[in-house]
């Protein structure tokens, strides 16, 4: 056992404070790595604050995980000593399965988040507020050289969580996609849509990041709290991907969409999401869910941003800044993603 060092949750009203802990001496098949950043996701924030009612403690939050090789296991070929790589939402999945050849192991049972899950023998698993992590080398990415470290972090789950939707709803050239929220995830899908050559229109609750949002490779860009944009945009989206995990007007954004067009939700709202068949009838539209990505389709991902030179907008912060950080995600006041740098924890 090695002891680690993070930053941990103790119970869901308390800030986050330091916290030792062990984490398992490598396996053959492990990958031992050295964390050098990891982006703080609002599902941080969710499960911290235990708002999914799943929340086990101590929890060390983070599944932005990025650093570099430290020591490898003796059956481990794809990484050595010194290699860059990266950690994302889950750390293992299951192995009986029938359906794991699929690539979609996110949504198979047996699924082992980075953190707030349990390991196969039942031990908690700990995530990236942390100076190192122990991964099996299957549920391990490489980092594209040219993409800087911390920039690069928020690909593990902002960055697939957008990709993967896009891809699978087929945006491209041809297509209008409408991104709603101009948050961590929404920055991330509003760049990956602009490079697979779809048109792009942010839909935020003002105007007041506009600019930025046509720089990161918006086509168009329209305030919610503005009725207007509700009549003047009717039937305009092939496919809407909606990151907002607050109470919404689903059905206004439903018609949105043209025929066959489709709503993705990846935020996650607490209460259920009441829908109209009104809203979907007339015009054939469906309204589906997407969660992160495979460990196939993340590194298809992450060469994608490498090929493109796609990072995400990000403040870095020392790890002592995690409380106030988060206060500032759920006021909408972050451009676009925190990043923790993981020498403020080993200083
Ligand atoms: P974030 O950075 O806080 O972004 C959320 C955005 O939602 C905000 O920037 C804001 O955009 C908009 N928003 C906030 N409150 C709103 C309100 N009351 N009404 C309308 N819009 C509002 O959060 P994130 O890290 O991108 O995560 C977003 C959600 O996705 C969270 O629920 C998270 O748990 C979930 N998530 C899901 C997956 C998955 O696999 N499906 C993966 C990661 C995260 P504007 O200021 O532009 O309006
Ligand atoms: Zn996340």
């Amino acid at each position: 056992m090695a002891i680690a060092r993070g930053y941990a949750a103790t119970d869901a009203s308390k800030p986050l404070a330091p916290f030792t802990f062990e984490r398992r001496e490598p396996r053959d098949d492990d990958v031992v790595i050295d964390i050098k950043y990891c982006g703080v996701c609002h599902s941080d924030i969710h499960q911290a604050r235990d708002e999914w009612g799943n929340s086990t403690f101590p929890m060390v939050p983070g599944h932005e995980i990025v650093g570099i090789v430290r020591a490898v296991g003796s059956q481990v070929t794809r990484f050595k000593i010194g290699d860059r790589v990266g950690v994302g939402c889950f750390v293992d999945s299951c192995t009986t399965c029938a359906k794991r050849d699929l690539d979609l192991e996110q949504y198979l049972p047996g699924l082992v988040v980075t953190y707030n899950g349990a390991e196969a023998d039942g031990t908690p698993t700990q995530g990236g507020y942390s100076d190192h992590i122990v991964v099996k080398e299957g549920y391990v990415l490489s980092i594209p050289e040219n993409l800087p470290l911390d920039a690069a972090a928020p690909l593990l789950c902002a960055g697939i969580t957008l990709y993967s939707p896009l891809r699978h709803w087929k945006a491209g050239p041809g297509k209008k996609v409408a991104i709603v929220g101009l948050g961590g995830l929404g920055h991330m899908g509003v760049k990956l849509a602009h490079a697979m050559g779809a048109e792009v229109t942010v839909l935020s609750q003002t105007l007041s990041k506009k600019e930025d949002g046509l720089k990161l490779g918006a086509d168009h860009y329209y305030a919610t709290k503005d009725p207007e944009t509700f009549t003047k945009l009717a039937g305009s989206f092939d496919l809407i991907i909606c990151t907002v995990a607050a109470e919404i007007d689903w059905n206004a954004y439903l018609n949105l969409l043209k025929v066959d067009g489709d709503l993705v939700l990846v935020g996650i709202p607490e209460n259920p999401v009441p829908v109209h068949a009104f809203s979907l009838v007339p015009a054939r539209r469906s309204i589906s869910g997407s969660m992160i990505g495979s460990i196939k389709e993340t590194q298809e991902m992450l060469d994608f941003c490498g090929e493109h030179g796609i990072v995400s907008e990000i403040e870095t912060i020392r790890m002592e800044q995690i409380n106030e950080a988060y206060e500032r995600v759920v006021r909408s006041d972050v451009r676009y993603r925190f990043v923790i740098d993981m020498e403020s924890i080993k200083a």
